[in-house]
């Protein structure tokens, strides 16, 4: 029985490579000094998962920027618009193109915008979109894949095995770029290179490659199953000498399984964490001879594999196929786990023993081999550690379990409905017509992180600390009423991040050192890890609230982040449903709400910018996350009166398809991300007839351009079009911290201005 890796985090331990692509970047260091610490990452990582015994070790898995701009360069999927680029950058080309694809290129007089960027299938990691046009044509752009093939022999021996994204789902995840024709089309093109590719690496002594076909879990139209059938059927015509493994995985294959079973391949992966009840159905149709490999340690959370659990699923897989037929391997590749759980020193060791990073899932994968080869003592060391999960006071607390199950639908539905609190509101907030507000940020200057950064390290008293961001709060406050806001907000200055701030006041939640995972490019983020039971054990941003209420006399907003937000940017546990862990959070949250209207504040918001994000990929599914998600979010906004007033606020722009979801949470006011798209979204509130208020973000922060009142004014029109004019707010796209003053306060005193027009128009 074979051991494999389907891919290992290449950011490095210490996170290396982001600091030496953006010092290149900056023209601090050299390509040389850049491809250095590259090749010792590579290294590193060939290493470790060479001695940690794995038999099938990934290589092309490392990437400066993104697998899929990589496999777009090695195809030779450039859009037209990098050319110029060319011809600027002849010294290095290569990377500086590639650079430019991802980045944009703003440099002697040319200005190119960067390729999209999405998140890659339901993962916060995100790819560089490809672009296709009609014409479009392939042809071997670069020889990366197999010079880092060969370098890994060097170190691997036959070990080595280059992974790729495969054919169809490189297709299927890219987009057209023009009309009249469907990528999926492109494959009778796109095909004969990827079989030229694969004989070549063969030719240099590459015993399998890993084709990594994710879209196999998705929705298929017949179009897209006849691109598979095609796609593996030419390749095993053409190809021979060299075994293929097809790798699927964040769901199950379901109606995709006869199809992807009966692909002319020699071995497919399944992911078993997520859907382990999909082995069944993989060994009812597999083929003899088809390899399976068998994805049971979870490459997407920092828990310690459950041997016992994974062990029933290898062995059932080898009583009906036998050992030659079975490969284990995670679920996933290791790209979405922190690297090195050695690297956490200051962790509760109780907790610390029930986790596992990139290179202690190494050391599960192939200790479950040992065990299956005879090893008693490795499975009763592991049962240990579950079973002292499994029992340990830290996670659970009754109490918050009890609290969970005695929810009622009324715990989940306000007072009245909203056309009584929307009266109560008029009457208690005598807001004008258009009323303006700004979603929570205020931008977090060097000045404020440095206070944070100083408070942290015991440099500042917490008298200090909080001396200067009342004062910071102060300002906002007072800025805020001299350009004539209507609803204003203290600014968030305390808070270094949206989840992390609650995370940090929240039973149940802890926080690694070193815990990185790369999000896009040299973007890493460190999510906050849930391992128990939550609850609140104290007001969280009460203080800062009524403080900022206390210094105006106009409506101060409280401002809180959602459950479904903060279980999405967490390692949640894998130990319950995340329904119940978003329903405790969702309690924690409701408290919080409560006690801010009893500390008088009346206009409350609770964040909910990842509702969207969590949509499971099937769609068949969607329904039935939405109805948790959205109950969550209703039991963190119903525990309060009438006259308080709700809002949410989600920075994405497609509804199309949840809308009537987003009708159900019965927000009093949301607001949403709409500038980019012209107020285009808004047709689907509009069609929908969405009866409550709603801010359609009328600028883009995600820009530093300051818009005209103009332009403001005209969006806003468009929007009172669709809309009625008395339920329509107005404001930015999203928060402002990542901007400068300077522009912050440009756009939002034309903002302002912009409200005063409409209001003189209705
Ligand atoms: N209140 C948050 C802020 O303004 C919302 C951020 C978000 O939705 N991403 O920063
Ligand atoms: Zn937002």
């Amino acid at each position: 029985m074979l051991t494999q890796n389907l891919g290992y985090p290449r950011i490095g331990s210490q996170r290396q490579l982001k600091k030496a692509n953006e010092q290149y970047w900056a023209g601090k260091i050299t390509l040389e000094e850049l491809k250095d610490v590259a090749r010792q990452i590579k290294e590193e990582n060939w290493k470790t998962q060479l001695d940690a015994g794995i038999d099938l070790i990934p290589c092309n898995d490392f990437s400066y920027y993104d697998q899929v701009l990589d496999t777009s360069l090695l195809l030779g999927v450039i859009p037209e618009r990098y050319s110029p680029v060319l011809s600027q950058v002849k010294a290095n080309n290569e990377i500086d193109l590639y650079f430019a694809m991802a980045r944009g290129y703003q440099k002697d007089g040319l200005d190119i915008t960067a390729m999209e960027m999405t998140k890659w299938l339901d993962t916060n990691y995100h790819y560089i979109v490809p672009e296709f046009k009609a014409n479009q044509e392939f042809r071997l752009y670069t020889n990366n894949i197999f010079n880092e093939f060969e370098s890994a022999q060097k170190l691997l021996g036959s070990k080595a095995k280059p992974v790729l994204v495969g054919p169809v789902s490189y297709l299927l995840l890219g987009k057209e770029k023009e009309k009249g024709f469907e990528r999926a089309d492109l494959i009778k093109k796109l095909v004969p290179l990827y079989i030229e590719i694969i004989n070549r690496l063969k030719q240099q002594g590459a015993e399998w490659i890993q084709l990594d076909e994710p879209c196999l879990v998705l929705d298929l139209s017949k179009k897209e199953k006849e691109a598979f059938e095609y796609a593996y059927s030419e390749i095993a015509k053409q190809v021979s000498g060299i075994k293929i493994l097809v790798a699927t995985y964040f769901d199950a294959l379901l109606d995709n399984t006869e199809l992807a079973v009966n692909l002319p391949v020699n071995a497919l992966h399944v992911d078993l964490v997520r859907t382990p009840e999909q082995l069944d159905e993989v060994l009812a149709l597999i083929p003899t001879g088809l390899q399976l490999s068998v994805g049971v340690i979870d490459g997407r959370n920092v828990w310690k594999n459950d041997y016992e659990k994974s062990l029933n699923l290898i062995n059932k897989a080898l009583s009906k196929l036998g050992s030659n037929n079975v490969i284990i391997a995670p679920s996933c590749s290791l790209l979405h786990s922190p690297i090195d759980l050695a690297f956490e020193t200051a962790l509760d060791p109780e907790i610390m023993n029930w986790m596992a990073f990139a290179k202690q899932k190494l050391t599960e994968i192939s200790e479950l081999k040992q065990i299956i080869d005879g090893n008693a003592v490795l499975l009763s060391v592991n049962k240990k550690a579950i079973e002292s999960r499994r029992l340990s006071g830290k996670v659970h607390k009754q109490a918050v379990k009890d609290r969970v199950a005695a929810i009622t639908p009324g715990d989940a539905t306000r007072k009245s409905a909203f056309p009584v609190r929307q009266q109560l509101h008029h009457e208690r907030f005598k807001l004008p017509a258009f009323p303006t507000t700004t979603i929570g940020s205020f931008p977090q200057t060097d000045d404020i992180r440095q206070l944070r950064a100083k408070y942290k390290k015991g440099e500042l008293t917490t008298e200090q600390y909080d001396k200067a961001i009342e004062q910071a709060t102060i300002d906002t406050i007072r800025w805020q009423e001299e350009i004539g806001l209507d609803v204003l907000v203290h600014g968030e200055f305390e808070r270094n991040d949206m989840v992390e701030y609650f995370g940090e006041q929240l039973d149940g939640f802890l926080f690694t050192k070193n815990g990185w995972v790369q999000s896009y490019g040299s973007r890493c983020v460190k999510p906050p890890v849930i391992y128990g039971d939550v609850s609140r054990p104290a007001d969280m941003t009460v203080r800062w609230s009524t403080f900022a209420a206390a210094q105006t006399n106009r409506p101060m907003k409280g401002m809180l982040t959602g459950p479904v937000t903060i279980l999405q940017w967490s390692f949640v546990r894998d130990d319950q449903p995340r329904e119940q862990t978003t329903k405790q959070i969702a309690l924690g949250i409701r408290d919080e709400v409560v006690a801010l209207e009893k500390a008088g504040i009346g206009i409350i918001q609770i964040d909910e910018a990842a509702i969207r994000e969590g949509l499971p990929l099937r769609k068949a599914k969607r329904p039935q996350y939405l109805n948790w998600a959205v109950g969550s979010f209703r039991i963190a906004a119903s525990g309060v009166e009438d006259k308080t007033q709700i809002h949410t606020h989600m920075c994405y722009s497609e509804f199309n398809d949840i809308i009537e979801h987003i009708a159900a949470m019965d927000a009093d006011v949301i607001t949403i991300e709409t500038s980019r798209s012209q107020m285009e979204l808004l047709q689907a509130f509009a069609h929908f007839e969405y009866p409550n208020e709603i801010g359609p973000g009328v600028y883009d922060i995600h820009s530093p351009r300051v818009p005209g009142t103009e332009e403001m004014a005209a969006l806003l029109a468009k929007a009172a079009d669709l809309l009625p004019a008395r339920n329509l707010w107005v404001n930015p796209d999203c928060g402002l911290k990542t901007r400068k003053w300077p522009e912050t306060k440009a756009a939002l005193i034309n903002m302002v201005k912009a409200a005063q027009q409409a209001r003189e128009h209705i």
